[in-house]
């Protein structure tokens, strides 16, 4: 398979690559080419020119397009789903689900958001206007975890709102993103859509750069703050920063434990633990500890830990070698301080990035795996008798992306979510990313927001007009 950037409507080849491996058999996927530094100058001086006609295009213009991209990709549905498996290592359902249909749905649900001129003033002297006024040149910087996805929830509202953009995917996860580029380059006039795949330092001459007016990352708290560091230090540059998170879920004991059971462990495992706003620390009233416990346990023998494009597998491997010795060593943390694995704890001999389901007890609130985000498939599970103690414990944490309270009494519920320090709070579910609702994070789990209107704002500049209606306009300035 051969890939290539897409710069300025078109696609081309460069002087370097780099080798993406299949973590389910650390085989190679594909050699990636690597933009060089001259590379990513022609990819933002693209951008920068486009600019300049794609701002004037009218809204339905530009949704039109970002319909016919939806449309695109739904056509490329099965190549980019074997891709993103192969890549990324999620079973084909969940790729397929998750990312490609997913980026189709948001392609036409971003379309039907809107940011209307909004009247602020109209007296029979004055009349003001706010307007919404496009930024210009866009990087987005993804993860590894959902690729293809991530990149479509930069590139659709960015271009919505009147801005060219430059997207940069993680070096574990390139080729469907690329591909992605290759697929709507002709869709979008030349310089509006440019994808450059390379490392870190990719990123960080984006953040460095002069002619680029907003990053949005999404990433990890580290990488958040020197990019926001750059973006300060460059042309105080908007940031959007969608960082890490440590999810708390608290389960009060009027629950029905065996209803409760599956979705609690999918949203702590799904995509191998590695979502931003998977459940991460688990805390259960004293009253149904043990058989919520138990529950866990017994359903993690039904899941099936295997490459993603064997049929039944349900849990893929780790993403990449780096993140497989850092959750192995989260997984060494829990007996050396005190706790014990239920069941999982050790990874799989052989080939492939392979962790089994591990749900850790015992711990206190201070161990690795309890303060930290462990971005794989360990869980610990903790217990509580007090709810204000509880809430207490989920604050405690200097992220706070997504939480969830479960409990029958909704009102009591209620009660609880408004305690938690994070920026979406679910009850009875959680994970539930929306179009239509504002994502963000409290904390050190970042800046600003995605999706909505208040996603798409983001990509823009507040402008305000104002006319004075008077004929005496001068004596009113004298009189200021
Ligand atoms: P990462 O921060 O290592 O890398 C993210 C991207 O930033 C990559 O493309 C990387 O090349 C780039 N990058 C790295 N250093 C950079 C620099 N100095 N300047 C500019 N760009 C740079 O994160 P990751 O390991 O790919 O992803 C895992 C993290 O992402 C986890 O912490 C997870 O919680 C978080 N995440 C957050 C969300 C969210 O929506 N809040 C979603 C998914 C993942």
């Amino acid at each position: 398979m051969n890939f290539t950037l897409t710069i300025d409507g078109q696609s081309v080849t460069a002087a370097e690559s780099f080798p993406v491996l299949n973590p389910a058999t650390e085989e190679v996927v594909a050699q990636c080419p690597a933009a060089s530094a001259e590379q990513v100058e022609q990819a933002v001086a693209a951008a920068k020119r486009a600019f300049k006609s794609w701002k004037k295009t009218s809204r339905e213009e530009r949704n039109e397009l970002i319909r016919k991209m939806g449309h695109t990709i739904e056509a490329h549905a099965d190549e980019l789903t074997r891709l993103i498996t192969l890549e990324q290592g999620k079973p084909l359902a969940n790729a397929r689900e998750q990312e490609v249909l997913a980026s189709v749905m948001w392609c036409h649900t971003v379309t039907e958001f809107d940011l209307p001129v909004k009247i602020l003033e109209d007296t029979e002297t004055h009349r003001s206007e706010l307007h919404h006024r496009p930024l210009g040149v866009v990087a987005g910087i993804t993860p590894w975890n959902y690729p293809l996805n991530t990149a479509v929830w930069k590139i659709i509202p960015a271009l919505a709102t009147g801005n060219t953009v430059v997207i940069k995917p993680s070096p574990y996860t390139p080729l469907a993103t690329l591909r992605l580029g290759e697929i709507i380059k002709d869709i979008f006039p030349a310089g509006v859509v440019n994808i450059i795949a390379g490392g870190n330092e990719v990123g960080q001459m984006l953040s460095e750069h002069q002619d680029v007016n907003k990053i949005t990352l999404t990433g990890s708290v580290p990488t958040g703050k020197k990019v926001m560091a750059s973006a300060a230090m460059s042309n105080l540059k908007r940031v959007t920063l969608e960082l890490g998170g440590n999810d708390p879920a608290i389960v009060m004991p009027d629950v029905d434990v065996a209803s409760i059971i599956q979705p609690l462990f999918w949203f702590a495992f799904l995509n191998t633990g590695q979502v931003c706003i998977a459940i991460k620390r688990l805390y259960v009233h004293e009253d149904i500890y043990d058989a919520v416990c138990h529950g866990l346990v017994e359903y993690a023998k039904y899941i099936k830990v295997g490459d993603g494009l064997e049929e039944g597998s349900l849990l893929g491997p780790v993403q990449n070698g780096m993140q497989f010795e850092k959750v192995k060593a989260f997984a060494e943390t829990v007996e050396k301080e005190g706790g014990r694995f239920l069941c999982g704890g050790k990874a799989e001999e052989g080939k492939g990035y392979f962790m089994p389901v591990s749900i850790a007890v015992d711990l206190n609130d201070d161990a690795t795996l309890v303060k930290e985000e462990p971005f794989g498939p360990l869980l610990p599970i903790l217990k509580f008798s007090d709810v204000e103690d509880a809430i207490e414990r989920a604050n405690d944490s200097n992220m706070g992306l997504g939480a969830s309270v479960w409990c029958k009494d909704e009102a009591k519920a209620a009660e609880i979510a408004v305690q938690i320090e994070a920026g979406s709070v679910w009850i009875n579910h959680h994970m539930a990313k929306k179009p239509t609702a504002p994502f963000g994070g409290m904390k050190e789990s970042g800046i600003g927001v995605e999706n909505s209107e208040l996603g798409l704002a983001e990509f823009t500049n507040v402008q305000v007009i104002g006319y004075t209606k008077t004929t005496n306009a001068t004596a009113e300035v004298q009189d200021a």
